[in-house]
């Protein structure tokens, strides 16, 4: 058995913000300004959580 610590989400490659609604660079997929913070990449409280900074979000566009 092992006591080891699960990293949650901390990849360092392929990194992935609550806001994106997929993997960046993944098909069907386009970058948009973060509703949250408005392309600012900043809120009342600091560094956007929403789209960890970037100011931008990945979103799945789709081309029905
Ligand atoms: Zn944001």
């Amino acid at each position: 058995m092992s006591n080891e610590p699960t990293p949650a989400n901390t990849s360092p490659t392929g990194q992935r913000n609550p806001g994106d609604e997929a993997t960046p660079g993944a098909p069907q997929t386009g970058e948009d300004v973060c509703p949250v913070c408005g392309g600012s990449g900043k809120t009342d409280q600091g560094t956007c959580a929403n789209c960890g900074g970037s100011g931008r979000i990945v979103k799945i566009v789709g081309d029905a």
